[in-house]
């Protein structure tokens, strides 16, 4: 079994180790370089980006971070953690850090209060067994990718308001995944099995 640590500076830490067991993997909260060093992949979860940029920097977990995705190590990011991964966040703090893991822009708060959260079906690339159902919580889209990173999920062309339509929710760089919405919260673990894929692969 890989050990897939969840980067527990903040947000829904247990949910995704549950989810990482049950897709076969052993979980493990990571606080420290230390711990960081001892695990084949990593999910950041979703949360507040600028919070956890801050956090990040804190317990000196930054520049330990960024050097080993820069070795290649698998990471996972869902909402906040997606925005942490970008090489840009749009609307963010100026001195918001970026991990610059997924060559991607993205736009924080996207969807606007009217559909502040909102729920919906997806088909994932990668992902059998039919549409998965999404929830996204404050969540941003993909505005913009470079030409490594595969497209693996859209908002349907039916969604309200019509400027959510056919959004990019999901992204593949490498060993590098990102999801704009929460698949810890709805107790299907096909996107987990999919980064444990990836992590057992690597
Ligand atoms: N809106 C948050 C941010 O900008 C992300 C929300 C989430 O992770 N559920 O960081």
């Amino acid at each position: 079994r890989p050990v897939i640590g969840v980067l527990a500076l903040q947000g829904d830490v247990r949910e995704h180790a549950a989810m990482l067991e049950r897709a076969g993997a052993r979980a493990m909260p990571v606080r420290r370089e230390r711990e960081l060093s001892e695990v084949d992949g990593l999910v950041l979860p979703g949360g507040e980006s600028t919070t956890m940029s801050r956090l990040l920097e804190s317990f000196e977990l930054l520049e330990p971070l960024r050097a080993r995705l820069a070795q290649g190590m698998p990471a996972f990011g869902s909402c906040a953690g997606m925005i942490l991964l970008a090489r840009q966040a749009l609307d963010g703090r100026q001195d918001q850090h970026q991990l610059d893991a997924i060559d991607m822009v993205v736009r924080r708060n996207a969807f606007g209060r009217q559909v502040d959260s909102f729920e919906s079906d997806l088909d994932v690339t990668g992902v059998d067994g039919g549409p998965l159902h999404a929830v996204f919580i404050r969540a941003p889209w993909v505005e913009k990718t470079g030409d490594d990173v595969e497209v693996i999920a859209r908002v349907p062309h039916t969604q309200e308001p019509p400027a959510a339509a056919d959004r990019i929710v999901a992204v593949r760089q490498g060993t590098v995944l990102a999801t704009a919405f929460h698949p810890e919260l709805t107790g299907d673990e096909r996107v987990h099995r999919l980064f444990v894929g990836i992590v057992q692969e690597a």
